[in-house]
This record gives C-alpha cells, structure tokens and sequence, in this order.
C-alpha cells in the first residue's frame, strides 16, 4: 500500500485494502479558523461489520506470529512513525490545534509508547512445579480490539490503544474521533505497511459508527478512551458478550498546595500541568486548592503566566497557546466561565487580543470561585482553572475528593514526606507530589469512580490486552 502524503486522499482500511467511505465524506475542521481544512472518507455500518470479517479471518494467523516477530514488527512501525514524525505533528496541529512544538511531542510520545511495546515481555507464571505435576499461567491473545478515540491527543492515545493490542497478539480496528481522524488514518497506513492485511483495519464515523463497532459479536475486546457518558453506553452493550473493556474516562483532578510549598518554583509547573493542550487533557489539574497563607500570591503568579501567553494558530512559531477543539467544546467552557463569573467568581488572566476567526479561549484563571459552581463541580475540559481557598487540610482532602471522578491529584510542597501521606489519602488512581498530569509508557495509568475500568501502559497494560490460561502438566 502507498502511503499518501499529508493532505492526499484519507481513506479506510478494512482487510488490507484502502477504502472510500460508503457514508460518503467527514469534513474535517481546522479549530484555528473554524474552516474546512480535509475530507476524509466516512463508514457505513456495512463496512464495520466488513472490516470486523477481515478482522477476525486475519486474527487466527497473526496469533501464531512469534513475540520475536511481533516485537520486531512494531521497532519497525515506530521507524515508520519516525519517518514521517513531521507530516504526522502537522496533521496533528491542523485536526487538533495545538502548538506545532507540542505536537511533535505527541509524535515522540507515540514513538516512544510504540518501541516500549515492542520491548516488553509476556511473562509465564510457573504455580507449581513439583514431582507430581507442574502448573503454568500463560497469556494468550483475546482476538479482535476494537479502539474507539477521543479528540485531544488522537495519535498518541491510538497508540496507547494499538500498540499493546498488537504486541499481545491482537487484531486491531480503530475509531478515532471524528472531530480528529486524520493523524490516525495516517498512522494505521504506517501500521499497514508491516502487518499482514486484516491486523489493523480503520473506520471513521461518529457515535453510530462506534457503536456498531464495540457491541459487535465478534470483538472480544473494548478499549476506549473518552467520556464517562460513553464510556457507560460502551460497557451497557459489552455486555451482551461479557466483553473484556478497558475505559479511560473523564476527570476533575485536584491539586492542593500546602502552606510551606515554594509558589516561586511551582507557579510554572502548575500553570503547564493544568492548560496543558489548552486544559484538554483529562489528566490536567482541573481544580486547585491554595491555602489561605498563599492564596493571593499564587493566584497573581499563575495570572501572570497566563497573560503572558500567546494564543494562536498552533503553526504559527510565536504560538504557545493554541484554540479549543471544536465549537461544541469551545461553547461549553465560555458557558462555565460566565456562569462563574455571574456566581461572584473574578477572572484575573483572559484579556488578551484573540484572533478573529477560530474557537480561542484565552487562558483564564478564575478566583473566589464558589465551591458549588459548575466550573468546579464538572470536568470543564478546556483553557479554565478555578482557584480555592482553604484553611485546613483535611478540609481541602475532603474536597478534593468530593467528585464522582478519581483519575488523579497532586499535592504540593516542600516537604515530600509529608505531602506522600497527603497524596495516598487522594481517592484517584494516580496520585504525584509537585507534578501533574505525567504519564509515562512503564507506569500504569486508570481511573477510579466514574473515572474509568482497568489500566494502561507498563505489564498491566499489556496483560489487559490478554486472557489467563492456566496449564496443568501431570508428571506421574
Ligand atoms: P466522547 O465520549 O464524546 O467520544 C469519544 C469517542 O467515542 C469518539 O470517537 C466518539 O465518536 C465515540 N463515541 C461516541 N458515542 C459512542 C457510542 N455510543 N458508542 C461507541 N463510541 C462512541 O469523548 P470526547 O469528547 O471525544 O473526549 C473528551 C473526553 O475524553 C473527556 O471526558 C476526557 O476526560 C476524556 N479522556 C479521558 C482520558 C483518560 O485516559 N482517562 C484521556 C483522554 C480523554
């Protein structure tokens, strides 16, 4: 298959085969001008399900590969993503927005996660090995994984899915969002090049598509990575099957500075870890809590950065802050910031010229924010971070954790002993002391609450994407 460049043809591949789409074309929308900036092909149901067929018909080979061969195929697909680590951070920035240096990051990242895939190990559990008999838990591949992806970082979170999938044994058809489908389409076109028709297979569509794909018969297999609402309807028709998910949902992380903590050292961290892809991160610092003592120190601090920013088109070079995603989302943060503001709440950063065109929401730092507000209450997923005070922390801990989220928080100080016993009392699957938002390929990453089901990156990752088998040898 050839590989097209960065605005030729955006097609499906479903068993091997580039596609058009039976549905016709997704126009896809540059968020830096509110413009039409491709077209991409868009699936019919039919094509699911045909791509499912390929899907499973390819599994049974590709199960027998060795993990050598495996391993070696995916050190082969991220040398593909390096190759072309310049259109695909372009393609990103055009589809998603941000800031071209930041989505070469993403193209790092998706290199990086990739060859961490390749570099791992399937280990073989050995239960019993005695005279009598020996007992070994092995892992063995699921079948078909369906990868349904969300809008804010869509080629390094396909790779999250995919890599993994493959690297166990797995046969992969991805949905990206269809806001964001073209880094992916490309992406999968690369994977292509290396595997046998079949192992990984693309449709694009919205919700129907999605769908269609994970409540099919023949997916043994789920992972998704976006909102809680969808994630609930995913796992309702998983159901049917008992499929195997894994659900990486939405978020409202809090952050807690602790009086004795360094606010000189820390202001930057915070800002970059809260408006991190302009707040689009679902482990960003969504809600922060300031101790009184340093309250309005902080809070100007953090304004100062904001002010500072310049918001843009992510391929300008001045850029360093780049547009909401789509209207819909820009929409909904406008709504939650002048709700607040309606509410009493003060916005000490937003002022600064936008341009015209596009969905751009100055980075905008809210004080004397109601508790009870819904910029504090949801995840508000965009360029907003409300700031409270609080006098005791215990008091702090319990709001913090009063969210039917749990995905991450952070505390911060000076006093890492401390701030550890602080952490651990966070109801949340990743907890940091003076960080936020770091993920990283080696250390497992999931929600707790509505935050999601199981984990990705490092051994439990990959096991996620297997079953346990268990072998008994008699000897005698
Ligand atoms: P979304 O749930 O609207 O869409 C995500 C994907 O699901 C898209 O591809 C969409 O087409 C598809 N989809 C929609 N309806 C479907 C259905 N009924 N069945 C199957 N698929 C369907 O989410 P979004 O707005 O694209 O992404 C933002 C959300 O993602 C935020 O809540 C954010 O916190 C979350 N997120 C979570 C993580 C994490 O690791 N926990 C990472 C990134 C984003």
């Amino acid at each position: 298959m050839q590989q097209a460049n960065m605005l030729n043809e955006f097609k499906l591949i479903i068993g091997g085969q580039l596609c058009s789409g039976e549905q016709g074309e997704l126009e896809i929308i540059n968020p830096a001008t509110g413009l039409t900036a491709a077209r991409c092909a868009k699936a019919s149901v039919e094509q699911v399900n045909q791509a499912v067929s390929a899907a499973k018909q390819a599994s049974k080979a590709w199960q027998m590969v060795s993990h050598d061969e495996r391993k070696s195929i995916l050190n082969k697909i991220a040398d593909g993503i390096e190759k072309h680590a310049e259109m695909l951070a372009e393609l990103v920035v055009l589809e998603q927005g941000k800031p071209l240096a930041l989505a070469q990051m993403e193209v790092q990242g998706a290199i990086g996660w990739t060859r961490y895939a390749a570099a791992m190990d399937l280990p073989v559990e050995i239960i019993e090995d005695s005279e009598a008999k020996r007992i070994e838990r092995h892992r063995q591949p699921l079948g078909v994984v369906a990868s349904i992806t969300p809008w804010n970082w869509p080629l390094m979170i396909a790779v999250w899915h995919i890599m993994p999938a493959l690297r166990a044994g797995n046969v992969v058809i991805s949905k990206p969002s269809e806001y964001t489908p073209l880094s992916t389409l490309r992406l999968c076109e690369i994977i292509q090049q290396e595997v046998p028709a079949g192992v990984i297979s693309i449709v694009v569509g919205a919700g129907e598509i999605g769908e269609a794909l994970s409540s099919h018969p023949d997916v043994q297999k789920v992972v998704f990575t976006g909102s809680t609402r969808t994630g609930q309807r995913i796992m309702t028709g998983a159901a049917q099957q008992l499929k195997h998910l894994t659900l990486e949902l939405g978020g409202n992380d809090a952050g807690i500075v602790l009086p004795d903590a360094n606010i000189d050292e820390i202001a930057a961290k915070i800002f970059n870890t809260a408006f991190l892809n302009a707040g689009q991160t679902c482990a960003a610092l969504k809600r922060l809590y300031v101790h009184e003592s340093q309250y309005d120190a902080l809070s100007q601090k953090l304004a100062d950065i904001a002010n500072a920013q310049i918001v843009g088109d992510g391929m300008e070079s001045s850029t360093t802050f780049g547009p909401v995603q789509n209207q819909m989302q820009y929409n909904k943060v406008k709504a939650l910031i002048a709700e607040a503001i309606e509410q009493g709440a003060k916005a000490l950063s937003g002022q600064q010229q936008l341009p015209e065109q596009g969905y751009f929401i100055a980075p905008t730092i809210l004080t004397e924010v109601s508790e009870s507000c819904r910029v504090v209450q949801e995840e508000q997923f965009g360029p907003v971070l409300p700031i409270l005070k609080y006098t005791d922390i215990n008091d702090a801990i319990a709001r913090a954790n009063d969210s039917e989220f749990g995905l991450g928080g952070s505390i911060w100080s000076s006093d890492i002993k401390a701030a550890q016993v602080y952490a651990t009392q966070l109801q949340c699957g990743t907890v940091w002391v003076n960080t936020h938002a770091e993920v990283l390929p080696h250390a497992p990453f999931g929600g707790w609450k509505m935050s999601g089901l199981g984990a990705e990156f490092g051994l439990e990752g990959l096991l996620e994407n297997t079953i346990g088998q268990t072998l008994h040898i008699s000897k005698v």
